[in-house]
């Protein structure tokens, strides 16, 4: 297997989006290093779901948001596997309100996590990168990002942002064999979107082109096609995975 002895970060994993890309990187033959906040349960099932399936997967609670838990972290990682070649930007909060409505905390926690967590996880892990020269960072955007969204300020600035640092850390490492991207999914069925009533998500299907919501697979995918040799030449972009909710 090409990917075999690889070593990917996925942060944000125990569940949802993350925990699919765990499992499919892991199918590949990829180590992959698990990361979440608090869930327990959830990413003590997906590690053991995923050596049941033969696969390797540690578990590596810590907060994307804390820059010290995160070098910790990363240290720690780097004494045993020696690099990392993914890292997946994925962990992600929102926390609704209308602007006149949001807490300075809503706003900064929802920052704080979404795009401060993907500074700290880079900043940490790009200097291996470097130093191995090779890697491939994909920082999980949102279309949210791309066309604003009522009562998501603080989630659209998150998501906007990350597409900023995509792009600027694209032409920082793209010289020492770093690509850099961002991929920006459209509703995709997991507990973020469970939050939905039926009627809101009846009324979001109506606007999505392929009148349906995403799945997580559907993520992966794109995810696994981007660390790909296959997408040696594509850095710097935000892909779209919308079902054309947004074009
Ligand atoms: P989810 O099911 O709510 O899972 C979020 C994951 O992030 C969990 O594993 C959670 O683990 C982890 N997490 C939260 N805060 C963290 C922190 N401070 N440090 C480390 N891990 C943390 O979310 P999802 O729907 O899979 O979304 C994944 C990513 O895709 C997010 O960035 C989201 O914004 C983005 N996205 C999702 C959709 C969608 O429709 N679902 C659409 C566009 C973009 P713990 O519970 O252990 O904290």
């Amino acid at each position: 297997m090409k990917f075999a002895g690889s070593v990917a970060l996925i942060t944000g994993a125990s569940k949802g989006i993350g925990a699919q890309i765990a499992r499919q990187l892991a199918q590949k033959g990829i180590v992959v290093l698990v990361n979440y906040s608090s869930s327990d349960d959830a990413a003590i099932a997906l590690q053991q779901e995923i050596r049941r399936d033969g696969g390797e997967c540690e578990l590596y609670k810590f907060n994307v948001a804390d820059f010290s838990q995160v070098k910790t972290a990363i240290d720690g990682i780097i004494k045993k596997y020696k690099k990392i070649d993914y890292l997946i930007n994925n962990a992600g909060i929102t926390s609704d309100n209308l602007l006149l409505k949001m807490s300075e905390e809503e706003f900064s926690k929802v920052i704080d996590v979404n795009l401060k967590g993907a500074f700290n996880c880079t900043k940490h892990v790009s200097r291996w990168m470097i130093k191995n020269k090779f890697g491939v960072i994909i920082n999980i955007s949102s279309i949210i990002g791309l066309m604003g969204n009522a009562g998501q300020s603080n989630y659209a600035a998150s998501k906007s942002g990350l597409i900023g640092f995509t792009k600027s850390l694209a032409k920082e490492l793209g010289s020492r064999n770093i690509r850099v991207n961002a991929i920006a999914p459209g509703f995709i069925e997991t507990e973020m979107t469970e939050k939905l009533n039926i009627i809101q998500k009846k009324t979001l299907v109506s606007s999505i082109a392929l009148k349906r919501l995403g799945s997580t697979e559907d993520v992966a995918n794109l995810v696994e096609f981007l660390i790909s040799e296959e997408a040696s030449y594509i850095t710097g972009e935000t892909i779209n995975i919308s079902g054309g909710l947004y074009i």
